[in-house]
């Protein structure tokens, strides 16, 4: 069910978290550990985003290919270096398109987003919670996947003012309520704070002294590597995390 990770520290090549750890990104493409609740690879798409050293806005990559198939992104990977990094490889829910524009990250301005689960009940279950979204949104989505409304649902609420935390435990806990039974890892960073929940999926932390990964599945055999229990909440800047439960916000 998708993976993803986010890195914030100094800056560090690509590949140093897409491919070279022994758990890397990639291999978890096609021998992931820990899927909860089905699928078995990861190889219906991919992307990354990052802060090229000193932009305002990310830049993202992205396809529907399984990311081992791109054999220039290595190379490109080994000589792009970056302080702040959000990626993903996607395993299609049953129904939805396989499409580069259902990959994450999503973006918008300097947010990058990733959500690694399933809404229960997609489309009807969210159907209250989408009225409130204008028209506009619903037209442009990236794509008629549960991920790109979620990502529309926490746009929303960080265009109205919302903190980064209060955006993302806003959506999930709604979505707790209208779609039991969803899995609802949610990714978001700006480059500076990344935010992550646990709803039904693995999830683990690696706090260093000036860089913190977080990541679907941890990338090596560190013993820095904490597991997140399910209903959290992390919140994480490059020197700091804290996890709280997801209901207490
Ligand atoms: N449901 C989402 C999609 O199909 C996320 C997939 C996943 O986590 N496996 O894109």
């Amino acid at each position: 069910m998708c993976r993803h990770l986010g890195y914030l520290g100094p800056p560090v090549p690509l590949r140093s978290l897409l491919f070279d750890p022994p758990h890397s990104l990639a291999t978890q493409a096609w021998a992931p550990r820990d899927m909860r609740g089905g699928g078995t690879i990861n190889a219906d798409g991919f992307g990354a985003g990052w802060w090229p050293p000193g932009a305002e806005a990310p830049v993202r990559h992205r396809s529907a290919m399984p990311i081992w198939t791109d054999t220039t992104l290595p190379v490109l990977a080994g000589v792009t270096s970056s302080g702040a990094v959000l990626a993903a490889i996607r395993s299609a829910t049953v129904g939805m398109p396989v499409v580069e524009t259902a990959a994450a990250p999503f973006t918008d301005g300097r947010w990058l987003f990733s959500h690694n689960g399933v809404i229960r009940g997609w489309p009807s279950a969210v159907a209250a919670l989408a009225r409130d979204l204008p028209v506009d949104d619903l037209l442009t989505l990236d794509a008629p996947t549960d991920s790109a409304i979620l990502w529309a649902l926490v746009r929303g609420r960080l265009r109205s003012g919302q903190s980064a935390a209060k955006a993302v435990a806003g959506v999930v806990t709604d979505l707790v309520d209208v779609a039991p039974g969803s899995r609802l890892n949610l990714l978001l960073t700006d480059g500076r704070q990344m935010v992550a929940t646990t709803v039904g999926h693995s999830l683990s932390v690696r706090p260093g002294r000036d860089s913190t990964l977080i990541s679907s599945e941890p990338l090596d055999t560190s013993a820095a590597w904490q597991a997140v229990p399910d209903h959290r909440l992390v919140t994480a800047t490059a020197t700091e995390v804290e996890i709280i439960p997801l209901l207490s916000t």
